[in-house]
C-alpha cells in the first residue's frame, strides 16, 4: 500500500505541470475498456478493399452492422511493423528498430492511463505473436521508461524467442480476458504478413481469414460478458499494407510509402460510436492513439493524433 502511495504520488509529482495546465474538464464516456486488435499487414484490397469481403466474413457479416468502417485510412509514417503497432501505442510516428532491439521514445497510452488513473499493471495488456512487440510496454523516454507498464505476453516465450502461432495469441487472450478482466489491451496476430513474407498467396488468405476469426471470438466476447458488454471500445486495423500487385515484389513485402503499404482496414465498435456507418474521412493510426485518450478522459497532449469525433454518437 505504502509502495502504491509512492508510485502515485511520484507520478502526479513529475507530471505536476502538465495536469496544472490541463483545466478543460473532460467530457465522459460509457467506454471503460478499450482494446485494439491489429491483423498484421494486409493489404486493403483483401479486407474492405475487396468487394464480397471474401476473407473477413465476421467482420463483414457479424460485426460490421454494429460498428464503424472508415474506408480511407492509412500508415502515414514506417510502415514497418514495430512502427506501426508504435504509432497506435505512443501517438508518434517514429523510425524506430524493427526487430525488437529499441524502445519508443514516447510512453504509451497504457504507460499515461496506469500513471493517471493510478491502475494496477495488471489491467493493461500487450499480447503479440511477434515476440519483438514486447517493446511496446516500454519507452526510452526516462521520465517513464520502466515505469507504469502493462503486463505483457509475446512470441515464444518473450522478446528474443521467437514468433508463435496466432491460434496461440487467441488462446492467450481469451485467458487473459478470463482471468484479469483488462481494462486495455492491445493483441497483434502476425498473419497475414508472415505467409506473405514467405510468397505464401494461399496461406497469406487463410492467415487473413483466421485472423477475422479470431477478431470475432473477442468481439463475441465483449457482447456476452456481463463485465464488457456496452463498455468496451474496440479497434480493428493493420500495421502497415503491403505493396500493390504490379510495384516491386507485389504482396510478398512492404516497407515504403506505396499506396498499398499505406492504405489500411479500419473498423471501430463501442458505446460511444456510431453504430452501421461506413465513413471516408482521411484518418491515420495516430489517431487512434488520440481518441483512446479522449476516451480515457486524458488530455491529448500526449498524441501527434486527431481525436476522430466523427466516430462518435
Ligand atoms: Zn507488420
Ligand atoms: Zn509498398
Amino acid at each position: 500500500m505504502r509502495f502504491k502511495i509512492a508510485i502515485l504520488s511520484s507520478c502526479l509529482l513529475t507530471f505536476l505541470v502538465s495536469c496544472e495546465s490541463d483545466k478543460v474538464p473532460m467530457k465522459s464516456y460509457k467506454t471503460q475498456y478499450v482494446f485494439v486488435l491489429i491483423m498484421d499487414g494486409a493489404r486493403y484490397t483483401e479486407t474492405w478493399g475487396d468487394a464480397n469481403h471474401s476473407y473477413i466474413p465476421r467482420l463483414s457479416n457479424d460485426m460490421a452492422q454494429f460498428g464503424v468502417i472508415n474506408t480511407n485510412f492509412s500508415n502515414n509514417g514506417y510502415t514497418h511493423t514495430t512502427a506501426g503497432h508504435t504509432a497506435i501505442m505512443t501517438g508518434h510516428y517514429q523510425s524506430i528498430n524493427n526487430t525488437g532491439g529499441e524502445f519508443p521514445s514516447s510512453p504509451s497510452f497504457m504507460q499515461i492511463w496506469r500513471c493517471f488513473k493510478g491502475q494496477e499493471a495488471s489491467n493493461a495488456w500487450v499480447i503479440a505473436s511477434k515476440d519483438k512487440l514486447e517493446v511496446l510496454s516500454n519507452t526510452k523516454d526516462l521520465r517513464w521508461k520502466n515505469k507504469f507498464r502493462p503486463l505483457v505476453n509475446c512470441g515464444i516465450n518473450g522478446n528474443g524467442t521467437g514468433y508463435r502461432d496466432d491460434s496461440t495469441t487467441s488462446v492467450r487472450v481469451m485467458e487473459v480476458l478470463e482471468t484479469y478482466s483488462p481494462h486495455l489491451m492491445i493483441v497483434n496476430f502476425k498473419e497475414p504478413d508472415y505467409s506473405g513474407h514467405q510468397a505464401n498467396w494461399v496461406n497469406y488468405l487463410n492467415g487473413i481469414q483466421s485472423s477475422d476469426e479470431y477478431i470475432y471470438r473477442v468481439w463475441n466476447f465483449i457482447q456476452t460478458s456481463p463485465i464488457y458488454k456496452d463498455k468496451t471500445t474496440l479497434f480493428v486495423t493493420n500495421d502497415h499494407g503491403r505493396h500493390p500487385d504490379g510495384t516491386a515484389d507485389g504482396f510478398v513485402s512492404h516497407g515504403d510509402g506505396c499506396s498499398g503499404c499505406r492504405h489500411i482496414m479500419f473498423y471501430a465498435f463501442g458505446p460511444d460510436f456510431k453504430q452501421d456507418v461506413v465513413i471516408s474521412q482521411p484518418r491515420e493510426l495516430i489517431d487512434i492513439n488520440a481518441t483512446i485518450l479522449e476516451l480515457l478522459g486524458i488530455s491529448g497532449v500526449y498524441s501527434d493524433g486527431e481525436v476522430m469525433r466523427e466516430l462518435f454518437q
